[in-house]
């Protein structure tokens, strides 16, 4: 299997990037990552790695990304935070490009196994109105009604990876990720998710001494947010495993409130901030907590780092980005 190709569509980004830094470390030798990013502005980029700029929405590059592929993880998309989904629908959904012509590509590639990045925003959003949610169960996506743009395309996807297995014995593996964060992601310019969004507004009012911070709506809304390596281990026990041919959850069942979570920020950067809530400002749904039954019972996974111990990782690198002045399209170059 080492041997194998394996190719990470989209590990310019935060996830590919920590995933191409985990296959090399489990000594895989062959990795093809692939972006749409000129390298510079990677997060993370790797030498011993064949790294490709291509726009993987074009069926030709599809196909010259996924020669030779035994393995793809499909972790490409056009998406960011709510601040971005919810003004950028059109673009959400025209990542829907991605995944089919990577689909089209791995068949006739005759690739196999291919693993889909989906999202919690697949969850119908009458089942999300109490932030005292319960946590959402698979079954949850149906009768549909998603996030829209982003939601409806991630909806769409992963029926397409299940008809591609059904029609053309394509193998696919669906994971619904549950907010993940983690260091080496993106903490400014539009795209951030809450977690990167509030170390970084603590970071800043610390630097400038105004002590307040903007919170985007009521600060009751509940989430629950899932660290890196987590996620890694998480989607890589579904991918090789025999049984998941279904989507399923992947995230962690820790919920908290907004407000809790600039609470757990402070706490770990030692500041008590002015709150001043922006309620014309995007915030979601209301409340998103992940169900983990399945996943426990088919892989034992549970998540392993807590809230608390993933936060203070990510505000400690956010922290050194800002400090050092880089912005969210530093770079690491790792030999
Ligand atoms: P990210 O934005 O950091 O990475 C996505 C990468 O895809 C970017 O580097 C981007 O340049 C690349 N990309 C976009 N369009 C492309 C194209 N046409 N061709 C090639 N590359 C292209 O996002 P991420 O947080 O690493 O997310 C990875 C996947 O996981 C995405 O599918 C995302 O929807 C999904 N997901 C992420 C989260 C989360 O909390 N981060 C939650 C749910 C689902």
């Amino acid at each position: 299997m080492k041997e194998n190709l394996i190719v990470v569509c989209g590990a310019g980004g935060f996830i590919g990037g920590h995933l191409v830094a985990d296959l090399l470390k489990q000594g895989h030798l062959r990795i093809r990552a692939v972006d749409l990013k000129p390298l510079d502005r990677w997060y993370q980029k790797f030498d011993g790695v064949e790294n490709l700029c291509l726009d993987l929405q074009e069926i030709d590059c599809c196909r010259q990304a996924l020669r030779e592929a035994a393995w793809v993880y499909n972790l490409a998309a056009d998406m960011g935070g709510m601040g971005f989904i919810e003004k950028n629908k059109a673009l959400c959904m025209m990542t829907v490009l991605i995944n089919t012509h990577l689909l089209k590509a791995a068949r006739e590639h005759g690739v196999n196994r291919f693993f889909y990045a989906s999202s919690a925003c697949v969850y119908a959003h009458d089942k999300q109105t109490d932030p005292n949610v319960t946590g959402l169960q698979e079954s949850d996506a149906y009768p549909a009604m998603p996030e829209d743009g982003y939601g409806w395309e991630k909806l769409f996807s992963e029926r397409m990876c299940r008809h591609y297995t059904e029609d053309f014995g394509l193998i696919t593996r669906v994971a619904r990720f549950h907010n993940v964060y983690g260091p080496h992601g993106t903490f400014d310019g539009g795209r951030e998710k809450a977690p990167a969004a509030i170390c970084r507004k603590v970071i800043s009012a610390l630097q400038s001494g105004k002590h307040e911070i903007e919170i985007w709506g009521d600060g009751h809304q509940t989430r629950s947010f899932m660290y890196i390596d987590d996620c890694l281990h998480g989607s890589q026990a579904i991918m090789r495993s025999e049984e998941i041919n279904f989507p399923i959850n992947l995230g962690s069942e820790e919920k908290v409130s907004i407000n809790q979570l600039v609470d757990l920020v402070e706490s770990i950067a030692g500041v008590k901030l002015q709150r001043r809530y922006n309620l014309s400002a995007p915030k979601g749904v209301n409340g998103r907590n992940s169900e983990n039954t399945l996943i426990r019972k088919m892989l034992g996974w549970e998540p392993s780092i807590s809230l608390r111990t993933g936060l203070e990782k990510t505000y400690a690198w956010i922290h050194d980005q800002m400090k050092s002045g880089a912005s969210k399209d530093s770079v690491v170059n790792i030999s």
